[in-house]
């Protein structure tokens, strides 16, 4: 059995770093999509409540009701907008105008510079159009930066984009509405910060995907990856161990098989250089559906405590390793 602990308290450090950055617990969206990076939708949409966070942010209607509770209010990325109380929905396009529910609560996307989604910088006046003939309830706009991770220019050049936009919604009198643009890396980056809310999630998670060369803020890995042993075997010199027989023995080893494998989302990788668990041991042979082996019998072993370093080792980024976690992995706060 794979079992996944959750670190309280890593969490809590990373909120409080973010917080800083902010200078407010109520500018914090904390991010859930994607069953919470991974960490447990509703596991951390708990958590995030205890901490004091007031705002989330999901993918679906559907995941923004088994969360409801918990928040004041939940952003829905991409889903039929519909009027809810408690939910807003992010417009992707001049479509999703026309498709929205009446009195429906709804956050304007402006591509500033991304190119994926959201309403161009010359269609804002008639989407404003258009959301107040529909009778909809505009509450934010907002924008996403392609690039704030990186140094150089084209951060600011989207923030800038965004900021006149910002003027033109404002010179149109249009009160109550919430402007934001920040994900992780644009507020860990950030020597101010102005803005009305900060969507946060590989930053509340613990990871800094920040360049070098910025100063780092110190955030604290939330998720580790475990597996039980299943069996334990006493091999001799030259048996061939997995699928294709590809690891062979160069001497007597004790070797377990331990239950987490490729059917729970954990990477394959490449045969040539085999991943090196958190104990520093290194996955012998290939990795099959449901199992993996490693020298030694030890009872448990923990697989990943940092998906950044996990990535590094499988060509890929900490988010794919994360989100990549079976939703059917138990989950454990600890
Ligand atoms: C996923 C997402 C975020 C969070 O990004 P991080 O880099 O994980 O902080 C913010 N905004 C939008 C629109 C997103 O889709």
């Amino acid at each position: 059995m794979a079992f996944i602990k959750i670190n309280r308290q890593h969490f809590f450090h990373n909120l409080n770093q973010i917080a800083l950055q902010t200078g407010s617990v109520d500018k914090i969206a904390i991010v859930l999509k994607d069953n919470a990076y991974g960490h447990g939708l509703e596991i951390m949409a708990e958590l995030s409540s205890e901490f004091g966070i007031k705002h989330a942010i999901v993918r679906k209607t559907s995941e923004a009701k088994t969360i409801e509770k918990y928040f004041k209010n939940i952003l829905i990325l991409g889903d039929s907008i519909v009027n809810h109380e408690k939910f807003s929905y992010a417009i992707n396009s001049l479509e999703d105008i026309s498709c929205a529910q009446k009195g429906a609560k709804v956050e304007l996307k402006i591509d500033t510079g991304m190119h994926r989604n959201g309403i161009t910088i010359d269609e804002l006046g008639k989407a404003l159009e258009m959301i107040e003939k529909q009778g909809l309830k505009l509450i934010g706009v907002m924008t996403h930066f392609r690039s704030a991770d990186a140094l150089g220019s084209q951060w600011f050049w989207q923030k800038k984009n965004f900021e006149s936009i910002k003027e033109k919604v404002k010179a149109r009198g249009m009160k109550d509405i919430r402007f934001h643009a920040y994900n992780s890396a644009s507020i860990l980056r950030a020597k101010v910060f102005d803005e009305d809310l900060v969507r946060v999630g590989i930053g509340a998670y613990g990871y800094n995907e920040l360049s070098e060369v910025f100063d780092k803020i110190e955030l604290k890995p939330v998720l580790s990856l475990h597996a039980k042993k299943v069996s334990t075997r006493k091999l001799k010199t030259g048996q061939q161990i997995g699928y294709g027989g590809d690891f062979v023995t160069k001497k007597e080893m004790i070797v377990s098989t331990y239950a987490l494998g490729y059917g729970d989302g954990w990477f394959r990788g490449v045969k040539y250089s085999p991943y090196i668990t958190a104990q520093n041991q290194p996955i012998i042979g290939r990795v099959s559906m449901d199992f993996i082996s490693l020298e030694g019998n030890k009872e448990e072993v923990c697989i990943m405590d940092n998906a950044q370093t996990a990535a590094k080792q499988l060509d890929t980024i900490s988010y794919e390793i994360m989100t990549a976690l079976d939703e059917k992995i138990e989950r454990r706060v600890e």
